[in-house]
């Protein structure tokens, strides 16, 4: 007979110093479950997809991510299922090559941006994470005074004395519980489908941003992510191959040009709307939210994942050292840790996107000209504060 999901949950957390439960095995609850284990503690975590089921995507991981895997003992996986990004280059609005970035000092000062892909990085934290309950999800909530009790999708029901909601920017959890009025959405009116061409050039990414529509490539091991963008209103609907049929014909010959022309077609392309979220609450009474489901990112920056696992390190952290009757306590600390660092790193996104998803020619003309003066640091200057530890007011 099928064990019930809150009997998994009740063996799960014998002997367990505190009742955690993790709704979502993404980037940021896999972690958590990872890092809780490795100090000892028990999480459940639950996962509403199944085990292969993630739609695939590439990601770059900032140090802030790495070192993370480094704490979990994960380094040489990661480093065996990744590549190390050198160089960014950036195209202007007519496809010409305007800028080349070397990586180099902020390599040496904070350590290595690296590509993986989600799939990969996921399965390497689920594999610490220890056992997760796949295809379930939470259906009702209700806070008493001896833990949160929670109803599962199969109509069982157990009680913890933490739930934490790591179920990404769409979190059910947080519109549950928060008000609307609690959370505000940056929306770029963009949007862009992910596909997959041949690895050429390992350690470059490089980006081309025109008025409208833009495109991205990002290796990976194996093969290169290319990111296809547009207004969310015109491409949303449309055959993702169509669009990459008439983004060929606008690009000049290069390295677009040729992965485009030796794209996968059969995968299915991955689409994203670019928009993104701010929880002004992360903790309500047992229930508090980390990575996407508390800010949510743009994949501008690149850091999105790295930030959530930032934060679920931090979590793990102040959790583990917290007694059990100082709980909201650890979790103020969480918060109060987490938050200015988090949303430095989402205004750094946000900056970015002003940047790449401009709709106007005569904008798209003064951000190239502007951006011949630009240097990396001034780009990624909130990542860099975030990075060192150092406050921005
Ligand atoms: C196209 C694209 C490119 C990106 N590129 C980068 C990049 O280069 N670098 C970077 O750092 N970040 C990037 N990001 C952002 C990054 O993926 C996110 O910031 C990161 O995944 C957030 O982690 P998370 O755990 O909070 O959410 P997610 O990783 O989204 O995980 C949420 C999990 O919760 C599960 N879930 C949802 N609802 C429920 C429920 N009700 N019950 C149970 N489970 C539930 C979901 O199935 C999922 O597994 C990119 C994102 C996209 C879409």
């Amino acid at each position: 007979m099928t064990q019930l999901t809150a009997e998994a949950a009740r063996e799960a957390l014998a002997g367990a110093r505190l009742r955690v439960l993790i709704i979502g095995a993404g980037i940021a609850g896999a972690t958590l479950g990872a890092l809780l284990r490795q100090r000892g503690e028990a999480g459940f975590v639950i996962e509403r997809g199944d085990a292969h089921g993630e739609a695939g995507y590439m990601l770059g991981l900032l140090p802030l991510g790495g070192r993370v895997l480094n704490g979990l003992g994960l380094t040489d996986r990661y480093m065996a299922e990744s590549l190390p990004m050198r160089t960014y280059e950036l195209y202007d609005r007519r496809g010409r090559l305007a800028r080349t970035f070397p990586l180099d000092r902020l390599v040496k000062d904070f350590g290595e941006w690296r590509g993986i892909e989600r799939g990969a990085l996921l399965a390497m934290l689920r594999t610490a994470a220890g056992p997760i309950r796949y295809r379930a999800t939470m259906s009702q909530i209700v806070e008493a005074a001896d833990g949160a009790h929670i109803q599962f999708n199969d109509g069982s029901e157990a009680i913890f004395d933490l739930v934490v909601g790591a179920d990404g920017v769409h979190s059910s959890i947080r519109e549950s519980l928060f008000d609307s009025r609690e959370v505000e959405e940056f929306d770029t009116g963009w949007g862009g489908f992910v596909m997959w061409g041949p690895l050429d050039d390992p350690e470059v990414y490089s980006e081309l941003w025109a008025p409208g529509w833009g495109v991205g490539v990002y290796p990976v091991p194996g093969r290169v992510g290319i990111f296809l963008a547009g207004r969310d209103k015109s491409i949303s609907a449309r055959d993702p191959h169509d669009y990459a049929d008439e983004i060929l014909t606008r690009l000049p010959d290069g390295r677009f040009r040729r992965l485009l022309a030796q794209r996968d077609r059969t995968e299915p392309a991955f689409y994203w709307r670019m928009a993104d979220i701010r929880s002004k609450v992360w903790v309500r009474g047992r229930t508090l939210l980390v990575g996407d489901a508390a800010a949510g990112f743009l994949p501008t920056a690149g850091v999105g994942a790295s930030a959530a696992m930032d934060s679920a390190a931090a979590l793990a952290d102040e959790l583990s050292r917290a007694g059990t009757d100082h709980i909201p306590y650890a979790l103020d600390l969480y918060e109060r840790r987490q938050r200015h660092r988090v949303e430095l790193a989402q205004k750094n996104s946000r900056n970015l996107a002003r940047y790449m998803f401009v709709n106007s020619s005569a904008v798209a003309l003064a951000r190239d000209q502007a951006m011949r003066f630009y240097t990396l640091d001034r780009l990624v200057s909130d990542l860099s504060h975030v990075m060192s530890g150092t406050r921005k007011d």
